[in-house]
């Protein structure tokens, strides 16, 4: 099940497997936040000065594949070795200057996801993201219907 304990399980393997050269300076939380089109993802200081990483809590649905989490979570974790929203050196002007993220994501060994995943936002995510969506636009009331009629037959 994909949960949250389950999402922190998941940066902790890749953090270990593909940043060993990252050092972690600070508390680092990660959590399923948001029904997001157009976003896969982010990274943010809080007021406590702890890092938060946020994943598209679409991405629960095992309609997903599990390579766009993981995507997602190195993408972020490669913000955060560059500095931004860490307390590590700052290493370049803006987050994504020159493809810098995209680049070091091939370096990394996601060049073959990557291509998956250029092809699933185009492919499948638009539809999917609509079906995952389609009962929120509803009222409470109703999607409390829903689950009654789905437990019942
Ligand atoms: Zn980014």
């Amino acid at each position: 099940m994909r949960n949250n304990l389950w999402l922190g399980r998941r940066l902790e393997q890749i953090w270990e497997l593909l940043f060993q050269d990252t050092q972690r300076k600070n508390n680092v939380i990660i959590k399923f936040k948001g029904k997001w089109k157009n976003k896969f993802g982010h990274i943010k200081t809080l007021k406590n000065k702890d890092t938060e990483i946020a994943v598209n809590s679409l991405f629960q649905s095992s309609l997903v594949p599990e390579y766009i989490i993981d995507l997602t979570i190195a993408h972020e974790l490669i913000h955060y070795s560059h500095g931004f929203h860490s307390p590590l050196p700052k290493l370049y002007s803006h987050p994504h200057k020159g493809g810098i993220v995209t680049k070091e994501l091939k370096q990394r060994g996601f060049a073959n996801q990557l291509s998956l995943e250029k092809n699933f936002i185009k492919n499948e995510w638009p539809k999917m993201h609509q079906e995952l969506t389609k009962y929120n636009r509803k009222s409470r009331s109703s999607n409390y219907s829903n689950l009654i009629k789905w437990f019942r037959f």
